[in-house]
């Protein structure tokens, strides 16, 4: 799944009006030995620790946990090296932040709660699908 952020964290963080990030199930995120990512914790929106670069201080991962056994990866979309691979992003989260408006059909949603529901009913969706 692909979202669009527009919280003032992911603002901050990626130097960007909104976020482009890619969501995995944190458990299919390996990070490798040795690696250059230092990690800050935030809070809220819910218990994250976001991970940027050492060298370039760019964000590399984030991970979030939305419910006990719900933890997700955020990795930026932009990051990846095949972009046709991605999915099209599904919506934007977090709309009330916005730095302006976007002209798209993606859906948009505003509020700290109902930013993080359309999420959750999202990767429950997915987990019934599975
Ligand atoms: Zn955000």
């Amino acid at each position: 799944m692909r979202l669009l952020c527009h919280c003032t964290i992911c603002q901050a963080f990626n130097r960007q009006p909104y976020a482009d990030v890619t969501a995995f199930w944190a458990g299919s995120i390996t990070l490798r030995v040795g690696h250059q990512i230092e990690f800050k914790r935030y809070r809220p929106p819910p218990a994250a620790r976001r991970g940027h670069c050492r060298s370039c201080s760019a964000p590399v991962v984030e991970f979030l946990r939305l419910a006990p056994f719900v933890q997700l990866a955020f990795v930026p979309s932009k990051l990846f090296p095949d972009q046709g691979a991605l999915p099209p992003p599904a919506l934007h989260i977090f709309y009330h932040r916005r730095l302006g408006d976007i002209a798209d059909d993606l859906p948009k949603v505003s509020g700290y709660w109902a930013s993080e529901l359309a999420v959750m009913k999202r990767v429950l969706a997915s987990i019934a699908d599975a």
